[in-house]
């Protein structure tokens, strides 16, 4: 069936169905390397592109292709490219879209890897980045140089949880005749289509929110045109970096529910973030939600929901965040994000100790900050665990 003009819930459970000729009533495991071709003619034509049908898994596989075409009729774009991890968007959306002597400008909070990624690798072939808060819409445009290429975009940003104007975003990087890319895992499709608001290409680490079981590890980008759809899905092909049959299943099935579970998730972290704000122990929280979050409005504006994700600092700094993080029962103290199941961890110490650390307090990440992903527990259960956890 088509669900080009259906609800979003109805996207999420049918958009991209495969039709199965046996029946099945969703897309199965089609957990094959390779596909047979009736005859040499058939072979030659999908080679050249004469004829549709699949060839090589890497190059395409259709499992893949029903969790591709399905967030990209969520994110609004024209196709799909669904990668081994979210780096591997990441990387894939980089080798795209920049050329040898690029300058790209990025979130100072950006997830850490893809930070390290242009400063480690990127930097060997002469593309250099400059990381600034991009919440303020003046930092960009004083970053852009002439060789800028990319205005690569955190929001909300992890775990600062700065939020960023994406619509202005586009324009300063359209004007400048850079493109805009939106790693939008924190909001997820539900919460956010950045294309909509003017992104050129949209990414996700699908382990997040997307598959949302802590099950599986991967990533997929958005294209809003045809054209640079096809750079991603070329780059992605040659260097290898493409979504299993089984990993695309997983996610796809994860996927269905996405709705369901965030509207519980952040209904939960509206009423926490809201009593930790009230608490002694608590020095501040850091909640997209809160009228207290200094791009409140900006994320009414840009986003369905405030999602679920929120950051804090006790009263006691590193050392009272370090003993919360030991007597939570009921939270895990894990990374990632995004999952039924409530996870808490340290920045500083964990996902982002590779920046330094002059970098992470400009990107407002204090050695204090503590971040809290909320699941679908019973929220009653989880404030009694963090109120256990503070007063112990
Ligand atoms: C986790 C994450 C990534 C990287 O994704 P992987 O699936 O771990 O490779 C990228 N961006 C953000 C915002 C993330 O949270």
């Amino acid at each position: 069936m088509t669900t080009k003009d259906a609800g979003f819930n109805t996207k999420l459970v049918h958009a991209g169905a495969m039709h199965d000729p046996l029946g099945s009533a969703v897309t199965p495991i089609y957990q094959t390397s390779t596909f047979a071709f009736h005859d040499a003619q058939e072979g030659a034509d999908r080679f050249a592109g004469k004829a549709e049908g699949y060839i090589y898994t890497r190059l395409g596989n259709p499992t893949i292709r029903a969790l591709e075409d399905c967030v990209a009729e969520l994110e609004g774009g024209c196709g799909g490219v669904a990668t081994s991890s979210g780096m591997g968007a990441v990387s894939t959306a980089y080798i795209s879209l920049l050329g040898h002597g690029a300058h790209v400008v990025s979130t100072a909070a950006v997830y850490g890897p893809s930070r390290r990624l242009l400063e480690e690798h990127f930097s060997r072939f002469g593309v250099t980045a400059s990381f600034v808060d991009t919440s303020e819409i003046q930092n960009i445009e004083k970053a852009l140089r002439p060789e800028t290429q990319v205005l690569y975009v955190e929001t909300p940003a992890n775990p600062s949880m700065q939020v960023t104007d994406l619509e202005a975003a586009a324009s300063i990087a359209h004007a400048h005749g850079a493109l805009l890319v939106v790693d939008n895992t924190f909001a997820s499709p539900y919460l956010q289509q950045p294309l909509r608001l003017g992104a050129d290409v949209v990414l996700h680490s699908v382990t997040k929110f997307i598959n949302g079981h802590a099950d599986v590890v991967g990533g997929i980008l958005v294209a809003r045109e045809k054209p640079l759809l096809g750079r991603l899905r070329a780059v992605m092909i040659a260097t290898g970096c493409n979504m299993d049959p089984h990993q695309a299943f997983l996610v796809h099935r994860g996927l269905k529910t996405l709705a369901l579970r965030l509207d519980r998730a952040q209904a939960s972290a509206h009423s926490i973030a809201t009593w930790l704000e009230k608490r002694p122990e608590v020095a501040w929280v850091r909640y997209v939600g809160l009228p207290s979050h200094p791009q409140h409005e900006l994320a009414r504006k840009q986003m369905r929901g405030f999602g679920a994700m929120i950051s804090f600092e006790l009263v006691g700094g590193l050392e009272a965040g370090r003993r919360l993080m030991n007597r939570v029962r009921l939270a895990t103290l894990a990374v990632s994000l995004g999952g039924v199941e409530t996870l808490i961890e340290h920045p500083a110490s964990m996902t982002h100790a590779g920046i330094p650390r002059e970098e992470r307090e400009k990107a407002g990440i204090t050695d204090g900050l503590v971040r809290y992903s909320v699941g679908i527990e019973a929220v009653d259960d989880l404030i009694d665990d963090l109120e256990q956890a503070l007063t112990g």
